[in-house]
C-alpha cells in the first residue's frame, strides 16, 4: 500500500501546530491559518483564494518546520545553458507558421521554421537506439507502434526552436522592460483610445511578451553569477553550527550513528554542508524501503488479480526524510510519474517509464499563504523563487537548489516578520511553504493590470432557439452577475450572430439595448468604438434587460445559417486592447464566412481506429487562438450540438488560447432535461469560479533535469514559458522530461511551477509550487517509486498526441507496448529471480489495469458507437483536466450502496458521508440483489439489481416494487429516512468535489443505459476489447518473449 501519510492531508494541523513550537514561543506563530497580527497582516495575508468555491478543496497545511537538503557538486558561479532539445514545443503544440498579423503589434510567437533541427541522438550519449515495437527513448525515426518518452521525434512537427531575437527576457534579465504606472487614468487612456501597445518609453518591442518579467529560464548571459567562488568554500566551513538553526525545531539527529564529519560531501564551494540534514537524508533512503515492506512486494498479477485498493488510490509518497517530506508540495497541485529520479538517463531508458510532471497549478487552495514584499528572493541566474529546498549557507548566502548558484539574502529578508525576529530568512514563510503566492510589485507588470473583461457570443441561429439554451444561459447569467470574479472595473459585453453578427450597445443612459447588426461577414468591423464593451456596475441594468428579452428576441427566427468565423474575429477585435474572457455558445457546424466548416463523420469510421477526422480540417480556429493568445484573450467554446459540428476544428479556438471546451451533446430544453440541468450547474461554477488574467506559467526544474513537451491548453511562447490569456482553478498540465545530464552527484531535485497571473481584483501575483524528489541510482528504487496514476495520466496525454500526429490504433500500440516494455524492464533488470507468471513490482501492480482502462476510454477506444464528437471532446479532457478527474473518467469508482453504513464514514460539517469500498470493474462484482453506484466523473450510473432489497427501493428510491422504477430516473427523492439520508450524501459529497456536474441516472436492469454501464466494466470482456485476464495474458507473453 502506498503511504498515505501526504502532509498536506487534513489531519496535518495538529501535527503543524506541534511542530510550530518555537515560533509560537516567539508569539507569532505562522500557521497558515488567519492573520494573527497586525505585522503579519501588513506582510503576510492568508487568502482563501478569490472565490474559492470547491468545498472539496484540501487544507493546504504545510507544517513549519525545515530541514535545509544538501545539495550537490557545486556549481555555483556557472549559469545553465538550455540545450536546444528543451527548447521545442509538444507536439500539439508545433506552430507551423506565422500567427495572423492583423494587429500593429507583433506578439513574440515564434514564426517560421527553425533552422536547428533535433540533436541526433547520436550526439546526446543518454539516447541509445531502440528496437521498434517498442516503447523506447533514443530511437531517431519513430516506430508506429510507439513512442519516445524523451525527444519530440514521436510528432510529425517539425519542432521549432524560437530565435533568440525573441527571447528578450533570457538576455536582458537586469533591466525588465515594464509599465510600471498604476495611474488609473493611463489605465482608462488605453482602454478608450484602445492602445494595444503602450509603452512609456519605447524600449519595449512587445507588450505581450511576459517573458522578461516571469523572467527567462537559466540565463546564457555572462554576468558574474558569484564573485568570489572561492569565498563561499572557506566560509563554508567556518559556519558549521548554523544549519540546524535553519529549523524552527530542535535539530533532528534522529539517533544515526553517523557523524557530520564521517559522511563524504562533494568538495567544492558548496562544502559547507547541512550536516544533520544529509545524515537523516541518507538514513531515509535506507530506512525508508524497510518502512514500506509491502511496496517492496513483487506480485504475480496472474495469481493475485484483485489488486485494486477498496480506497481511493493514494500517491506514493516520496523516499525523502520527513522533514523534507513534510514540506513538500501537495501532490494534488504538483506530482512527478516518477517519485525516485534515475540518476541518468540511461537508468530511465532502462526503467521504460515515462518521466514527467503533472501539474494542477491554480486549484483552489482552502489556506494558501500570501506574501507581501518589496522584495521577492530570487536566484539571480536561473530565477528560481526562493522556496523551503534551498540551503543557507549562512545568514547572508542560500544556495540555489536549481542550479546550485549562491546568492546573497537580501537585507530586507533578513527580517522575518512571523517572528519578528531580525536573522531568520529560513523561517519566512517564503522557505516555510512549497505553495505560496507572491503579490507582485511593478517589475512583474508589462502594462497596468487589466479590468476583468467578460464577452459573451451567442449563436442565435434557427438551430440554437430550438435547443432552447439562450433560457438556460441568459438566467444563470442573471442569477451569477453579481458574483462573477471582478471590481468596479469590471466590463462586460454580448454579441449574437447567425448570418450575421449583432453587437448591442449598453452605454450608461440608454433606456434600452441598441442592437448593431454588421452584415458584412467578409470583412468584419466593430460599428462603434465605445459602449459595447461596459462597466458591468454601471450598466448592470441594461445588462440585466439584455439578458431578459435576449431569449425571446429570435424566437421567430429562420436563419438557419452559422458564421461563428467572422463573429469570433469580431469578438477578438472587440477584445484586443484589454484582452480578457470570451465564451462562445454554438449549436451547429459553422457554415458561413471564414472557418466554415463541412461535415466529415462517416458513421461507419465510428467504430474503425483507421482513418478518423481527429486533426482540424481548417488552421482558421488555430491562428485566430495564437491572435487571440497574443492579445490574452482566452476563448472558452460551449458546444450544444446534437449533430456532428467538427470539434477537431472548433476545439482549436480554445486549446491554443488556453480556454476550456464544454460539451453538451444533444442538449435540448425540453427532451434532455439533465442537460439542462448540467449546463446550469456548470456555467454556475464556470461563472463565479477564480480566474486568472494575463496569465503566464514557467516550470524549472534542477539542472540536469529537462523539460521537453508540454501538455494543455495554452501557447508555448518563448522556449518554455506557457501562455495563458485566462488560468481556471479546473485546469491540469502535463510535461515530459528528461535526464540531459548525470544526477549523480545530487541527492536532491527539485521542480518549480511560477504563474504569473492578475487577479479579478487587478492585483498582479505570482504562485509558485516547489516539488522536491530524491535521486536514485538503481532501477529497483527507480520502479520502487513509480506513480502509476501519473504514469497513466501521463501516457494518456502523449497518447491523445499520437492520435492526433499518426493514428489511433497507432496510440493504442504504443500504450500496450508501454506495460510490455516496462515490465520486461523490470523483470530482465530488477527481479532477481526469474519465476514463471507476471510479475510486477507492488508500485506497478495497477499499470496493466489503467492502460486497459485507457484503451477503453472513450478517447481511445475501438469498436463502440462513440461519435467523432465525443472522441474529441474525450480527448480535449484528458489533456485539459487534472489528473484525480482524469483517472476517474477513465477507470471509474464502483461502489455497492443498497447497504451503505456509516462505518468508516467521515463527517463533514455535521455531515455523515458514508465511505463504501470501492469495487473491482467486472461484472462479477455485481449482484442482482443489490444496487451499485459507478462513478465514472462526468457520470453517475447506479444500477438497480432485478431482485434488489425492498428496503432500498422504498427507501431510497421511493417505489414500491422494481416494476415501479421510471425509465428514466435521474434524481433521488429526499426521503425521511436513514437510507435515503445516506445515499444523498454519498453521491452529493462525490459531486461536491469536482468543479463539473455529473449526472446520475438510476438503471433498471432492462435499460438501454445498461450498455453504458457495462461499458465502464474495465475488467470484462467486450466484443472488441479483452478482459483484463486476458489483457494481463497477453502481456506476459510479450514479456517472458
Ligand atoms: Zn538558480
Amino acid at each position: 500500500m502506498s503511504q498515505p501519510g501526504i502532509p498536506a492531508s487534513g489531519g496535518a494541523s495538529t501535527g503543524l501546530q506541534a511542530q510550530n513550537g518555537a515560533a509560537s514561543a516567539s508569539g507569532s506563530p505562522y500557521t497558515n491559518g488567519p492573520v494573527q497580527n497586525a505585522l503579519m497582516s501588513s506582510q503576510v495575508s492568508v487568502s482563501q483564494g478569490y472565490n474559492s468555491q470547491l468545498p472539496g478543496s484540501y487544507p493546504h497545511l504545510i507544517p513549519a518546520k525545515t530541514l535545509n537538503p544538501v545539495s550537490g557538486q557545486s556549481n555555483s558561479g556557472g549559469s545553465q545553458t538550455v540545450s536546444p532539445l528543451s527548447n521545442y514545443q509538444g507536439p500539439g503544440q508545433a506552430l507551423y507558421g506565422p500567427p495572423v498579423a492583423s494587429h500593429p503589434v507583433t506578439p513574440s510567437l515564434r514564426s517560421g521554421p527553425s533552422p536547428q533541427m533535433p540533436l541526433p541522438t547520436s550526439q546526446n550519449p543518454a539516447a541509445t537506439p531502440m528496437p521498434s515495437g517498442s516503447f523506447l527513448p533514443g530511437a531517431s525515426v519513430p516506430s508506429p507502434s510507439n513512442w519516445q518518452y524523451n525527444y519530440l521525434s514521436q510528432t510529425n512537427h517539425c519542432p521549432r526552436v524560437s530565435s533568440q531575437s525573441t527571447m528578450t527576457g533570457n538576455t536582458n534579465l537586469m533591466s525588465p522592460q515594464y509599465v510600471s504606472s498604476g495611474d488609473s487614468s493611463l489605465q482608462n487612456n488605453i482602454i478608450k483610445s484602445g492602445i494595444t501597445s503602450n509603452t512609456n518609453n519605447g524600449s519595449m518591442v512587445v507588450h505581450n511578451s511576459y517573458d522578461e518579467i516571469e523572467g527567462g529560464g537559466f540565463l546564457a548571459t555572462s554576468q558574474p553569477t558569484n564573485k568570489n567562488p572561492t569565498m563561499s568554500r572557506s566560509v563554508g566551513y567556518s559556519y558549521p553550527s548554523l544549519p540546524p538553526g535553519y529549523q524552527n525545531t530542535t535539530p533532528s539527529t534522529t539517533g544515526t550513528g553517523i557523524p557530520p564529519s564521517s559522511l563524504n560531501y562533494p568538495s567544492g564551494p558548496q562544502a559547507f554542508t547541512q550536516t544533520p540534514l544529509g545524515a537523516n537524508h541518507l538514513t531515509a533512503s535506507m530506512s525508508g524501503l524497510s518502512l514500506h515492506p509491502e511496496g517492496l512486494r513483487v506480485i504475480n498479477l496472474l495469481q493475485e488479480r484483485n489488486m485494486l485498493p477498496s480506497t481511493p488510490l493514494q500517491p506514493p509518497v516520496p523516499n525523502l526524510h520527513e522533514d523534507i517530506q513534510k514540506l513538500n508540495c501537495n501532490p494534488e497541485l504538483f506530482r512527478c510519474t516518477l517519485t525516485s529520479i534515475p540518476q541518468t538517463q540511461a537508468l530511465l531508458n532502462k526503467a521504460k517509464l515515462p518521466l514527467g510532471l503533472l501539474l494542477h497549478p491554480f486549484k483552489d487552495l482552502v489556506q494558501l499563504p500570501v506574501v507581501t514584499s518589496s522584495t521577492i528572493v530570487r536566484c539571480r541566474s536561473c530565477r528560481t523563487y526562493i522556496n523551503p529546498f534551498v540551503s543557507f549557507l549562512d545568514q547572508r548566502r542560500w544556495k540555489c537548489n536549481l542550479c546550485y548558484r549562491v546568492n546573497d539574502v537580501p537585507e530586507e529578508f533578513m527580517y522575518n516578520p512571523l517572528t519578528r525576529v531580525y536573522g531568520e530568512p529560513h523561517r519566512r514563510p517564503e522557505v516555510q511553504n512549497a505553495t505560496i503566492e507572491f503579490m507582485a510589485p511593478s517589475e512583474y507588470m508589462l502594462r497596468p493590470p487589466q479590468p476583468p473583461v467578460y464577452l459573451f457570443v451567442f449563436d442565435v441561429s434557427h438551430n440554437a432557439v430550438e435547443t432552447g439554451y439562450l433560457n438556460s444561459v441568459c438566467q444563470s447569467l442573471l442569477d451569477n452577475l453579481d458574483l462573477l470574479p471582478g471590481n468596479t472595473r469590471t466590463k462586460i459585453g454580448f454579441i449574437t450572430f447567425d448570418s450575421t453578427i449583432h453587437f448591442y450597445s449598453l452605454q450608461e443612459g440608454l433606456s434600452q439595448p441598441q442592437m448593431l447588426i454588421v452584415s458584412d461577414i467578409e470583412d468584419v468591423f466593430i460599428p462603434m468604438p465605445e459602449n459595447l464593451l461596459v462597466n458591468l456596475n454601471e450598466s448592470k441594468e441594461l445588462v440585466q434587460d439584455l439578458l431578459k428579452t435576449l431569449p425571446q428576441m429570435f424566437t421567430k427566427t429562420l436563419e438557419t445559417q452559422s458564421a461563428l468565423g467572422p463573429a469570433l474575429q469580431a469578438a477578438f477585435k472587440l477584445m484586443s486592447p484589454t484582452g480578457g474572457r470570451m465564451s462562445v455558445f454554438q449549436t451547429q457546424l459553422p457554415t458561413l464566412g471564414v472557418g466554415a466548416l463541412k461535415p466529415r463523420e462517416e458513421p461507419n469510421q465510428r467504430s474503425s481506429a483507421k482513418e478518423i477526422h481527429l486533426t482540424p480540417s481548417t488552421d482558421f480556429y488555430k491562428k485566430l487562438a495564437l491572435d487571440c493568445s497574443g492579445q490574452q484573450v482566452a476563448v472558452d467554446l460551449f458546444l450544444l450540438s446534437g449533430q456532428y459540428s467538427d470539434l477537431a476544428s472548433l476545439g482549436c479556438i480554445s486549446r491554443y488560447s488556453a480556454g476550456s471546451v464544454y460539451y453538451y451533446p444533444s442538449y435540448h430544453h425540453q427532451h434532455n432535461p439533465v442537460q439542462v440541468q448540467k449546463l446550469q450547474k456548470e456555467l454556475q461554477r464556470y461563472l463565479t469560479r477564480k480566474i486568472g488574467f494575463e496569465a503566464v506559467m514557467r516550470i524549472r526544474c534542477t539542472k540536469g533535469l529537462s523539460i521537453h513537451t508540454f501538455h494543455g491548453n495554452f501557447f508555448v511562447r518563448s522556449t518554455d514559458l506557457l501562455s495563458l490569456p485566462n488560468v481556471n482553478p479546473d485546469a491540469g498540465y502535463a510535461v515530459q522530461m528528461s535526464v540531459e545530464e548525470s544526477l549523480t552527484d545530487t541527492q536532491l531535485v527539485s521542480f518549480q511551477s511560477a504563474l504569473l497571473y492578475t487577479s479579478s481584483k487587478g492585483e498582479r501575483r505570482i504562485r509558485v509550487h516547489t516539488l522536491c524528489l530524491p535521486v536514485v541510482s538503481t532501477l529497483n528504487e527507480v520502479f520502487l517509486g513509480a506513480d502509476v496514476q501519473a504514469i497513466s495520466g501521463l501516457l494518456a496525454n502523449m497518447a491523445v498526441d499520437r492520435s492526433v500526429t499518426a493514428s489511433l490504433s497507432d496510440a493504442r500500440d504504443a500504450l500496450v507496448n508501454a506495460v510490455i516494455d516496462s515490465l520486461s524492464a523490470y523483470r530482465s533488470s530488477a527481479l532477481s529471480n526469474q519465476q514463471p507468471g507476471l510479475m510486477v513490482p507492488f508500485s506497478l501492480r495497477l499499470f496493466p489495469l489503467f492502460v486497459l482502462a485507457l484503451l477503453k476510454q472513450k478517447s481511445f477506444q475501438t469498436g463502440t458507437n462513440a461519435r467523432l464528437d465525443e472522441r474529441i471532446f474525450a480527448m480535449c479532457q484528458v489533456k485539459n483536466q487534472p489528473l484525480v478527474y482524469l483517472m476517474l473518467t477513465t477507470h471509474p469508482s464502483l461502489y455497492r450502496v443498497d447497504n451503505l453504513s456509516d462505518e468508516g464514514a467521515i463527517s463533514i460539517n455535521d455531515r455523515t458521508i458514508p465511505q463504501p469500498p470501492i469495487l473491482q470493474l467486472s461484472v462479477e462484482k455485481l449482484s442482482r440483489d443489490g444496487a451499485f453506484l459507478m462513478d465514472a466523473g462526468s457520470v453517475l450510473m447506479l444500477w438497480v439489481g432485478r431482485n434488489c432489497g425492498q428496503n432500498f427501493l422504498s427507501q431510497v428510491l421511493g417505489v414500491e416494487n422494481y416494476a415501479l422504477i421510471p425509465q428514466t430516473m435521474t434524481d433521488l427523492p429526499e426521503l425521511d429516512t436513514p437510507e435515503s439520508a445516506r445515499t444523498i450524501a454519498f453521491i452529493s459529497w462525490l459531486r461536491e468535489q469536482r468543479p463539473f456536474y455529473p449526472i446520475l441516472y438510476v438503471i433498471r436492469d432492462e435499460s438501454p443505459m445498461k450498455a453504458n454501464f457495462l461499458q465502464n466494466m474495465v475488467e470484462d470482456r467486450t466484443e472488441s476489447a479483452l478482459s483484463y485476464y486476458e489483457f494481463l495474458l497477453h502481456i506476459q507473453q510479450q514479456v517472458n518473449k
